[in-house]
């Protein structure tokens, strides 16, 4: 039908249920899920995606929905509660996969997140695109915000072994910082967020006065505004090339995960 979206339908969702839970600070839990639908899950390249199916608010099941050519729909018609995340580690023996929540305000990944406990039942759908890792790069360049830590936390053993790599971190204040796995080779600066500004200002400011060597690979991904402005700043004023920097946003502020947009 004209008009009419249709979207490459994703990987289909796999059952899957909590295993165990650990803080890695007080704003960013790790979760362990597990189930025998875990046998062949791809987890991509590093900082891959992918889809976390909640249950429905106040529920405690997870009802897989089907794909309606453009999105995924429940049996009844309504929109399931999907959040994207990174997986951080996947086991294939044990058939364990590790991601990581940022905890903010009441959202239903931060309740769900927190309520989490073992046999807690979810669901998962992916891996989405990752990141090629150029091993040509003179530099690597890796700018996030908490959103962007578990990407990043993949990101880094990746580009250890063959380059300089600098990171800048924004976060809402010291105790967010994580410890992350570093290589000799690896600078690590966490700035944190003064109150009153707008998400990602700091990483923003933090990226326009990093050094930009000739040869550098640019990995950043946050709040969508935020990240827009650090994409207009290295394609139009530094005019970075566009093959040299990979921009994502994560999320948006004032806006749902599983709203359009
Ligand atoms: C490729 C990719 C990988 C991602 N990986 C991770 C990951 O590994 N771990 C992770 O926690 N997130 C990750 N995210 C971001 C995550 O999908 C969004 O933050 C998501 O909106 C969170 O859902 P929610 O239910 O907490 O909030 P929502 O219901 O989506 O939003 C509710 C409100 O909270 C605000 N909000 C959403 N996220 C944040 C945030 N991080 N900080 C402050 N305010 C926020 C929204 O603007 C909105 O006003 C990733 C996103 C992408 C695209």
């Amino acid at each position: 039908m004209p008009g009419t979206r249709v979207r490459r339908e994703p990987p289909p969702f796999r059952r899957v249920e909590v295993v165990r839970k650990e803080p890695r600070s007080p704003y960013l839990v790790r979760v362990t899920l597990t189930g025998s639908e875990l046998e062949g899950f791809d987890p991509g390249l590093p900082a891959a995606s992918l889809r976390l199916l909640l249950p429905e608010e106040g529920g405690t099941d997870v009802e897989v929905p089907a794909w309606s050519g453009n999105e995924f729909r429940a049996a009844d018609g309504s929109r399931p509660r999907i959040r994207t995340l990174t997986p951080l580690r996947f086991d294939p023996d044990g058939l364990e996969l590790d991601v990581e929540i940022v905890l903010h305000g009441v959202s239903p990944l931060t309740v769900w997140a927190q309520g989490a406990g073992q046999g807690t039942p979810a669901a998962v759908s992916g891996t989405g695109r990752g990141t090629t890792v150029d091993v040509g790069a003179s530099a690597w360049l890796v700018a996030g915000d908490e959103s962007a830590l578990p990407a990043i936390s993949v990101l880094l053993p990746a580009l250890a072994e063959v380059t300089d790599v600098h990171v800048l971190i924004e976060v809402r204040n010291e105790s967010a910082r994580v410890d992350l796995p570093v290589g000799p080779r690896t600078a690590v600066r966490w700035r944190v967020a003064e109150p009153d500004m707008e998400p990602g200002a700091a990483l923003f400011e933090a990226v326009r006065a990093a050094s930009l060597p000739d040869g550098v690979q640019v990995w950043a991904a946050g709040e969508a505004a935020a990240v827009q402005r650090i994409r207009r700043y290295l394609f139009d004023e530094v005019g970075l090339a566009r093959s040299r920097a990979i921009v994502r946003g994560y999320w948006r502020r004032g806006r749902a995960g599983d709203e359009d947009g």
